[in-house]
């Protein structure tokens, strides 16, 4: 059994980008999962000789609200469970929300090893809020990442395997 590697994070952090850009890099065997028909949620990822499954959580959700509904909050609780390392995505470009303290304490209760990323870290030029407000989770500093533009995403595979 593969040890499994969770992303988690509010709506609209960039968890589902950074999902595929991991496969993209990596031609990651994906395998279909009955009951998924639009989104692909789960991959083994092999990096640097190690082998995980990689976990997109919320695919379904489309707005802010929706972090707050018990069946998606169920399967994320779920997933983190399982998890032998989550990846708790914030947004660079935002401040943190409601929702990134709400989702801080639910990964904090799980005591898993975590790597807190702040995706949408774009370039280096821009007023990064999200970036700076995201120490006070609790996690240490965060990662800056890009999934867009393929910036730090083999670092934080690199931690992803240090922490397997
Ligand atoms: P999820 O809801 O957390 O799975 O987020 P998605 O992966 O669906 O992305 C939400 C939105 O953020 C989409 O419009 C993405 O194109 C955008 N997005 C994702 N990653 C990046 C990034 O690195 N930079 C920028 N600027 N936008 C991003
Ligand atoms: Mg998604």
């Amino acid at each position: 059994v593969l040890p499994r590697v969770v992303i988690v994070g509010r709506p609209n952090v960039g968890k589902s980008s950074l999902f595929n850009r991991v496969l993209g890099e990596r031609r990651a065997i994906v395998e279909d999962e009955p009951g998924t028909t639009r989104d692909r949620l789960e991959a083994d990822v092999e990096w640097l000789d190690r082998r995980f499954r990689l976990i997109d959580t919320g695919g379904y959700e489309t707005n802010e609200q929706n972090v707050y509904a018990p069946l998606i909050m169920g399967q994320v609780q779920q997933a983190i469970n399982t998890a032998a390392v989550v990846i708790f995505v914030v947004d660079a470009r935002d401040g943190l929300t409601a929702s990134d303290y709400d989702m801080a304490e639910v990964v904090r209760r799980a005591q898993k090893p975590t790597i807190l990323v702040a995706n949408k870290a774009d370039n280096e030029a821009r007023e990064l809020t999200g970036i700076a407000e995201a120490s006070a989770l609790g996690f240490g500093e965060p990662l800056p990442v890009s999934a867009l533009h393929d910036v730090n995403v083999r670092t934080m595979l690199d931690m992803v395997v240090a922490l397997l």
